[in-house]
């Protein structure tokens, strides 16, 4: 989107007055790959109804079945792939000369190509899903792990990492435009805890100036995660008091079939070790994987329902082609695995909103998100931007932090006053 807007374009919110629209995809599991696909049909409505010129599909979808797509949606006219983000305007203009669509798929491993993307986006009205103070900093592409049911590593590759001076003049570029809060990414944050427990330092070590007001770490998996980096999250003030950690099961023959490295006791570790020092736990869990046996859903449904986990995401198994796990035996029947994901919620709902009235009658900062009906959202360190729930009260805030006193709890969100 920056590479368009520095060559003349402008950012419009109405996808009827654009000339060029990029849709940027995700195709890990079916579900995803539907949205994708029924965005890009619904923008190619535009080529007939509105102004388009070019529809262009970026992401992980367009890296994964470009060929396929290309005879299925005829109105796409440039694939990029993962890696070819930065020649989006290059590859549209060559397009529009040539009038010949263009197919880039290449090798993935793009982690990063522009030193300030943020003061052009900001400029452009447009608003990031998180909104104006927060961003995401990816520090690693691509994962080194095989668990049997996931399709990231032949999309994005194997692990490659990031130099800790790119991702610092990144945050400190990112903190000088105003943003508050960066969320570091990676397919798999905790790849290598050595360097990302050194990259911690060396945020710790900029100028408080130049430094984020919060951190938040995002995507550790069990095996990665140890003490000495509880104890960095829970001392350091300018990392929020919060970890996903994505665990998917707890049943051990579970976790084996799925390639997950650690067992369930490492998990039961670091989940009550985690909170013991009170950091706030987010994790996500995969049901319905093959031969998932009611009594392995029994044992999951016990751990969700000890209340470990302030957040989860919960995903129903999707079987995707070229994993180990589509020609696993003793496949859970679509409904079967519903009903489960849905008994999960339900105890889930329980326990964020039990865990939530801890936030009763306490101040926090509130990071502020936006409006919406004449109230003011925003989130306490509890709550990650797009996937948590948010604060939301009266009144206009004077600036990115407000102090908000909780007042009630609606279900996933909370309720409060400035104070
Ligand atoms: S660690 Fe995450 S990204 Fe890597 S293979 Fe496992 S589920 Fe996929």
């Amino acid at each position: 989107m920056a590479s368009f807007i520095r060559n003349g374009f402008k950012y419009t919110e109405d996808p009827k007055q654009a000339e060029v629209i990029l849709v940027n995809t995700c195709g890990f599991i079916d579900e995803a790959k539907e949205e994708s696909i029924s965005t890009t049909l619904s923008c190619a409505d535009y080529k007939k109804n509105g102004k388009c010129k070019a529809l262009i599909m970026t992401g992980c979808l367009s890296q994964r079945y470009s060929d396929e797509l290309k005879k299925e949606i005829p109105e796409i006219d440039v694939f990029l792939g993962v890696s070819t983000y930065p020649k989006a305007y290059e590859v549209y203009k060559d397009f529009i000369e040539k009038k010949k669509k263009i197919n880039l798929i290449e090798k993935p491993g793009f982690i990063y190509s522009d030193p300030d993307y943020i003061s052009t986006i900001q400029k452009s009205g447009y608003m990031p899903e998180t909104f104006s103070y927060s961003a995401y900093v990816k520090v690693a592409e691509g994962c080194k792990s095989r668990c049997t049911y996931c399709s990231i590593p032949s999309i994005r590759g194997d692990l490659i990492t990031r130099s800790h001076e790119s991702i610092i003049d990144e945050i400190r570029v990112l903190v000088k435009n105003g943003i508050k809060e960066i969320v570091l990414i990676a397919q798999d944050l905790t790849a290598d805890t050595i360097e990302l427990k050194a990259l911690l330092k060396r945020i710790g070590k900029m100028p408080k100036l130049q430094r984020p007001t919060w951190v938040r770490l995002m995507y550790c998996n069990p095996w990665g995660v140890d003490d000495e980096l509880i104890t960095i999250i829970k001392n350091e003030e300018w990392i929020t008091n919060y970890i996903d950690m994505p665990i998917q099961h707890i049943s051990n023959g579970v976790l084996k079939r799925m390639g997950r490295k650690g067992d369930s006791s490492l998990i039961r570790g670091l989940v009550s070790r985690i909170k013991e020092s009170n950091i706030v736990l987010r994790s996500t869990v995969l049901v319905g994987f093959p031969g998932e046996t009611a009594k392995d859903f029994e044992e999951l449904k016990t751990f969700i329902s000890e209340g470990w986990f302030d957040w989860l995401g919960l995903f129903v198994f999707s079987q995707q082609e070229g994993t180990p796990a589509l020609s696993m035996p003793d496949k859970i029947s679509a409904d079967l695995a519903i009903d489960r994901r849905n008994e999960l919620d339900r105890i889930q709902f329980e326990v964020t909103t039990a865990l939530n009235e801890r936030y009763v009658d306490s101040i926090f900062p509130v990071l502020i998100n936006c409006k919406v009906d004449g109230a003011t959202e925003g989130r306490i360190f509890s709550q990650a931007p797009v996937i948590d729930g948010v604060v939301r009260f009266e009144g206009e805030a004077k600036g990115p932090f407000v102090d908000v006193k909780i007042e009630q709890v609606n279900g996933f969100d909370l309720i409060g006053k400035i104070f």
